[in-house]
């Protein structure tokens, strides 16, 4: 069935309806361009996802989070490790959890009433750059526009094809399952370190196996997100982080569904093509850290949105879509490259040293948690924390010592 307005020609197609679609096309509808988006599934879709939106990611938002949609804010975390666990308390919130159903549907439902088209189980089969337009066969038919944003998650066919497989070795897995408690189970988030590349000895970018529990207003996420880890050792972490949410807070019976996702590890070099601009985890923008990719969705998203805006409404030529590369490498990828700059020395330190007084001392280094808070609340970067933590790195590591 044709669902698009076939025949005609959009100023910008997206495809893909998570953040960083649905936040470009709402950001093109918004600066006046005809926008249509392409979805597979129908919003709410299942994804698998803990929920956690940064203070940075919400700040930029270019409209308002509902009080509604958000399950807790998020007021400190805690570190688990084995029997061990250390609370670090904010002064205020830095952060929310969301469940994703509600906040995909809130941000599709900004981009259809700021004038976008949307399309649901709308799923993007080809695309074509020809000369004066791109080409996209789909499920709702045949869709021409003078500029494609590629918003598919990673597993999406339509970047592959532009410009390559995204490397299987760079993803890691996740699996997450939604849970009700007996009990509130605050407002911190846990981390559960499980894991760190010290024990298969190897010094590279890798995210060792950790779980989190994120509450809810009346339950919690809890999950595990891991690289070259056997499904059965992330089955049985998982059992172990119910446990302890179980004996913290207790469970009811009846969880949701089980889901798994990948998590892209590491950024595409490449992102844009002649007609095309790929935005969000289908172009590897998740930090290689904490795996939070929607800042850098809702990010990428806007910016692709904002330079699609320059090329059509100022006629700016073809090759300005090469500022959409450079504004992500400026920002976004610069901040990636500082997180995985510290990521293996980060999980390495924590298999070597003692972890409990490791993170006792990071505890009282003031500084480094306070570049953290500003990490999340939008005010400093990655970059930061690295300049911060290289002349402290010698003290953290041998007062940890075991
Ligand atoms: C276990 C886990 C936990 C996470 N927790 C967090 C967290 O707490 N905080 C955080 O910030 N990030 C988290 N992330 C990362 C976050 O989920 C992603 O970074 C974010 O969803 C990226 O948004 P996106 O719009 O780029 O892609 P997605 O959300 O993956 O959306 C892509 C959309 O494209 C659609 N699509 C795919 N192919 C096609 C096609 N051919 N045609 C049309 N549509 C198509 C899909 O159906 C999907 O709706 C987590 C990820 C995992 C796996």
């Amino acid at each position: 069935m044709i669902q698009g307005n076939q025949g005609s020609m959009y100023d910008v197609v997206v495809s893909g309806g998570g953040p960083a679609g649905a936040i470009a096309a709402y950001e093109c509808a918004r600066l006046g361009l005809d926008t249509v988006l392409l979805e597979k599934d129908v919003i709410p879709r299942k994804k698998c996802c803990a929920g956690g939106l940064l203070g940075r990611a919400v700040r930029s938002l270019p409209f308002e989070l509902p009080a509604s949609i958000v399950q807790k804010e998020i007021k400190g975390f805690a570190i688990e490790f084995g029997s061990y666990r250390k609370e670090f308390d904010f002064p205020n919130a830095v952060g929310y959890v969301l469940r994703r159903d509600d906040f995909d549907s809130y941000i599709i439902g900004k981009a259809r009433g700021a004038g976008a088209l949307i399309l649901q189980n709308a799923r993007t089969l080809h695309v074509e750059e020809v000369s004066d337009h791109v080409k996209l066969d789909s499920t709702a038919g045949r869709i021409d526009g003078r500029l494609l944003i590629v918003a598919e998650g990673v597993t999406g066919s339509t970047a592959r094809f532009l410009v390559g497989q995204y490397p299987r070795t760079s993803m890691a897995v996740g699996r997450a399952v939604n849970v009700t408690t007996e009990r509130d189970p605050g407002d911190k988030i846990a981390i559960h370190l499980v894991d760190t590349p010290t024990k298969r000895l190897r010094m590279k970018k890798d995210f060792p196996l950790n779980g989190w529990m994120f509450p809810h207003r009346r339950g919690a996420n809890i999950g595990v997100v891991g690289s070259g880890v056997s499904k059965n050792r992330i089955e049985a972490t998982l059992s172990m982080i119910r446990e302890k949410v179980r004996e913290r807070y207790g469970l009811m019976e009846g969880e949701e569904d089980l889901m798994a996702h990948p998590l892209p590890l590491v950024a595409r070099k490449v992102l844009h093509t002649r007609r095309s601009m790929i935005v969000g985890d289908a172009a590897g923008l998740v930090n290689p850290i904490t795996g939070e990719g929607m800042s850098y969705a809702l990010a990428s998203g806007r910016m692709a949105a904002h330079t699609a805006a320059e090329v059509i409404n100022e006629e700016k030529g073809l090759e300005h879509l090469a500022v959409y590369d450079s504004r992500c490498k400026t920002s976004i990828i610069r901040d990636i490259k500082a997180a995985m700059f510290l990521s293996p020395f980060l999980h390495r330190i924590v298999g070597v040293v003692d972890t409990r007084r490791f993170f006792d001392n990071f505890h009282r280094e003031g500084v480094l948690v306070r570049v953290c808070l500003d990490i999340a609340r939008g005010e400093e970067d990655w970059h930061s924390l690295l300049i911060k933590t290289i002349p402290r790195f010698p003290r953290l590591f041998f007062s940890s010592l075991g």
